[in-house]
């Protein structure tokens, strides 16, 4: 840092911060392996703490995409500070929704098996990112497992492209085409990446291997150009101001109770400030007690996994722990009260997450969800399907849900649908006893159509 960035006259006010990117793509097509290659080859390219471990993010700044993506990314030509993945494992992947302003995500990539083609979860995802209208590439993994893949090391575009066929060789050729044929099918323009122009209308796809890392600077290079290119304004924020964030996930963590594991897209949040988290029944106030990070490997002891900061800004993953949070919910907003009014800020709490709207009535199906925005996604799958809701809650199934089912009036609604979440033990006894259906799946349309073949055959059975 030179002296002048430290003069008292900058303020730090409106500073860029880092674009935040969710992967995204139907189960084993290589999400935690890209992923991990990502940082892998990170650790390995930069010099030791280049990359910053975050809680549920990992930051790979600007210079380290550089070195990595070699001459596709000149960084006097960037001013984003480099790119933060929301590396929540699992099929977490609706965390990237918040509910007011789109997504969480500014940007996607969406992992696409080139043997695979696009699946449930591909189109689930797709459809996620139009409707929050978070602009995304497609990477194209696997390409490794391909009969006649033969990488080109010495290219620029290191895919094995050939420039005087403007073809990729080898069979993947055909496997990449069929996917830019899917994205068409749904409605996108889309190309190999390096023939895109205009990354805002068009959809880039890149040939990668999270296996080998072929190709994964090139993915980097995309995004970081797509993010210069169309997102710049959307990063200037005051980074000085009150955090504002989403709940990633909410954690028991020995020593310091519930905490929740957020990621921060505004503003700046410190140890004891004030906070408004969204919890189950109502917005929770609480002081933040401490604000932790992961302690590097190599110097953990037989001391906490986590090491305690007094601050940290925008955008970055980050632990909270506070007292009361255990009505917290995943994908809830999180709120730093900051000089601001503090009725105020329980209102944009209590605004942001009346916005997941769910049309509840008087009779119908009990649905829990993992998060806020699977819980939407799920009304809204629900709603097309017309069925109809009595009760939407983020959460495993319990008892009181069999409870409250059990009191359908109309013998087809005596069911509870659950998405991404377990059953606990009780819930499944009392359903038994209480004849209550309950269906769970990690993919919305197959949990629609369980639930539809069950009223068709008890439709049968009555005629
Ligand atoms: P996720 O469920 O989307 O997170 O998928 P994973 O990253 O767990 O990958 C699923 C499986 O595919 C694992 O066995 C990986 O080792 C394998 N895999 C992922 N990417 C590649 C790749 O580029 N090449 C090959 N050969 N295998 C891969």
């Amino acid at each position: 840092m030179s002296d002048s960035d430290t003069t008292p006259t900058d303020t730090s006010a409106d500073a860029l911060r880092t674009p935040i990117v969710a992967v995204l793509g139907h189960v084993d097509h290589g999400k935690t392996s890209l992923l991990d290659k990502i940082r892998g080859s990170a650790v390995i390219e930069g010099e030791a703490g280049a990359i910053t471990q975050h809680i549920g993010a990992t930051a790979v700044p600007l210079d380290v995409v550089s070195d990595m993506a070699g001459e596709l990314v000149d960084p006097d030509d960037f001013d984003l500070p480099g790119l933060l993945f929301i590396d929540t494992p699992g099929h977490h992947s609706f965390t990237t929704l918040r509910s007011r302003g789109g997504a969480l995500a500014d940007i996607a990539v969406l992992v696409v098996d080139v043997n695979d083609g696009f699946q449930p979860q591909t189109l689930e995802a797709i459809n996620i990112l139009q409707n929050t209208q978070t602009p995304f590439i497609v990477a194209a993994n696997k390409v490794d497992t391909v009969p006649g893949w033969n990488p080109n090391e010495d290219s620029p575009i290191k895919p094995s492209y050939d420039a005087q066929s403007d073809r990729v060789r080898g069979d993947v050729d055909d496997r990449l085409y069929s996917i830019i044929g899917e994205l068409s099918d749904q409605g996108f323009s889309a190309d190999m990446y390096w023939r895109v122009q205009d990354f805002q209308n068009n959809i880039g796809v890149v040939p990668v291997s999270a296996m080998t890392g072929e190709g994964v600077p090139d993915l980097l290079a995309v995004m970081m150009g797509l993010s210069q290119r169309y997102m710049k304004e959307e990063m200037a924020i005051d980074v000085d101001g009150p955090g504002v964030g989403t709940v990633l996930e909410v954690k028991e963590e020995r020593g310091f109770g519930t905490t929740v594991d957020i990621v921060l897209y505004d503003g700046t949040i410190h140890e004891d400030d004030t906070i408004v988290v969204g919890g189950e029944n109502k917005p929770i106030v609480t002081d933040v007690r401490a604000l932790l990070q992961p302690r590097p490997l190599a110097e953990i002891r037989t001391e906490s996994r986590f090491e305690q900061v007094d601050s940290v800004g925008a955008a970055a993953g980050i632990k909270v722990a506070a007292p009361d949070l255990d009505e917290a919910m995943a994908g809830a907003p999180i709120r730093v009260v900051g000089d601001r009014d503090l009725d105020a800020v329980i209102e944009e709490v209590r605004a942001e997450l009346a916005e997941v709207a769910v049309d509840t009535e008087e009779d119908g199906v009990v649905v829990k969800a993992d998060t806020l925005g699977s819980l939407e996604a799920m009304a809204d799958a629900l709603s097309e399907a017309e069925i109809p809701i009595v009760r939407a809650e983020v959460g495993d199934i319990a008892p009181r849900d069999v409870a409250v089912a059990s009191t359908a009036e109309d013998e087809l609604h005596r069911a509870i649908l659950g998405f991404n979440v377990d059953v606990l033990g009780d819930a499944e006894d009392r359903a038994d006893v209480e004849d209550v259906k309950i269906y769970t799946d990690d993919v919305i349309y197959q949990l629609v159509e369980e639930y539809d073949t069950f009223v068709e055959d008890q439709r049968q059975s009555q005629q």
